[in-house]
């Protein structure tokens, strides 16, 4: 079993490096965004709640993160292992991350994170674009489907484009990411279980390294 946590500022290529991750170590992503955004489409109480917050790029209230990944680390598919993409977000969420991981008697294992420039961020968020169908990402600039308009994975022609993806709401996430999160880095370095890896590599180059940190863990 292994769980780690994937840290990095919106942009920084979690949600790609999780994908990959998930193949090589047959462990599950759990992202708190995409969690979230599932609420938001199903109109529930945590999804109305959520949704004003996430479209300003606020962070969400930590109770209410805190408890929708408690109840999803119970689930089967998560019994090899999780990698955790935008949680925790705050100390508070770390520290709660440790209660419940010893409650579950869980292990955390390394929090790699993704060292990117901002300024690079805003361009990769603002281009990018998503199949509704597969999930499967794409951007205007750097990977555009081969045949326009046609999901390369699965022949959809349907894509979609997050709310929060704009330029004005990707600053305030980046402002948000810094402080709020950065302490956590900090957090998880005392304890020896940080490795950074230079984001700004070519996909697989990241890839290779992300690997490589979590084996020698
Ligand atoms: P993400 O998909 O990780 O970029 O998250 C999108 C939005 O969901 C964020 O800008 C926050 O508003 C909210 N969100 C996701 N994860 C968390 C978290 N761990 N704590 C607080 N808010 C979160």
């Amino acid at each position: 079993m292994i769980n780690i946590i994937l840290l990095g500022p919106p942009g920084a290529g979690k949600g790609t490096q999780a994908k990959v991750l998930e193949d090589s170590f047959g462990i599950v992503q759990l992202s708190t965004g995409d969690m979230l955004r599932a609420e938001v489409s199903a109109g529930s109480d945590i999804g109305r709640e959520a949704d004003a917050i996430m479209k300003a790029g606020q962070l969400v209230p930590d109770g209410i993160i805190v408890g929708i990944i408690s109840k999803r680390l119970d689930d089967d598919d998560c019994r090899q292992g999780v990698i955790l993409d935008g949680f925790p977000r705050t100390l508070p969420q770390a520290e709660a991350l440790d209660t419940m991981l010893e409650e579950k008697s869980l292990k955390l294992d390394r929090v790699l994170s993704i060292e990117v420039d901002d300024d690079a961020m805003v361009e990769r968020i603002t281009g990018r674009f998503s199949c509704s169908q597969c999930g499967a990402g794409y951007h205007d600039k750097f990977q555009r489907p081969a045949k326009e308009g046609v999901c390369d994975s699965c022949g959809s022609t349907d894509f979609i484009r997050r709310a929060d993806d704009n330029a004005e709401t990707v600053r305030a996430r980046l402002e948000a990411y810094h402080k709020s999160t950065k302490p956590i880095l900090d957090y998880y370095g005392e304890k020896g279980l940080v490795s950074a890896v230079d984001g700004m590599s070519a996909i697989e180059e990241v890839s290779e390294q992300l690997k490589t940190a979590i084996t020698r863990s």
